[in-house]
């Protein structure tokens, strides 16, 4: 084997190399443990790959109680009892429910990143470090717990435009009327 024969290490490259030598594999004495290879190689890869989405948990179903889970951006879902439901609508009750949950920085950061408000943990514990919320007890670990609704106040508080710029659009909707 020389060194051209060698393809570099990319599989973009590696498969180029093979489709450019696929009569001289085809003639190769091994070319059928060569075949094999490559076949269980490929199906390794598309499993590795080719998985189901992720879903989103959204509580339990109103009807029959099962847990209901919903692809990343779907507006639908339907329970394997036939019952369907909006997921915004689901998304709304579930962070209604848990204004009162307490939770570390990375619980509550999953928790509305998987109910469409995404925060980091680090975020969160600015928010602490700043005072604008307050640690309302400790894990067994000794990791500060936070009230989902202090954190759900805070963030649409900062989401909410700021009071000059509302005053200055009213000011020119005046002018124009
Ligand atoms: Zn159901």
């Amino acid at each position: 084997m020389t060194a051209d024969d060698i393809p570099p290490g990319t599989i973009a490259s590696m498969a180029f190399w093979l489709l450019a030598r696929t009569d001289r594999i085809r003639q190769h004495p091994g070319a059928a443990h060569i075949a094999a290879s490559i076949t269980t190689a490929v199906t390794r890869a598309l499993r590795a790959i080719d998985r189901p989405p992720d879903l989103v948990f959204l509580g339990t179903c109103d009807s029959c109680q099962a847990g209901i889970y919903a692809a990343h951006g779907a507006r639908w879902v339907t329970c394997r009892c036939g019952v369907t439901c909006n997921t915004e609508t689901r998304r709304e009750q579930l962070l209604a429910a848990a204004h009162d949950i307490l939770g570390t920085t990375s619980e509550i950061s999953r928790a509305l990143t998987s109910l469409g408000r995404p925060l980091t943990p680090s975020v969160i514990r600015g928010l602490a470090f700043r005072g604008r919320i307050t640690a309302r007890g400790a894990n067994e670990r000794g990791h500060p717990l936070y009230r989902v609704g202090d954190v759900l106040e805070v963030i649409s508080r900062d989401t909410r435009p700021p009071r000059c710029l509302l005053d200055i659009t009213s000011l020119s909707a005046n002018t124009h009327t």
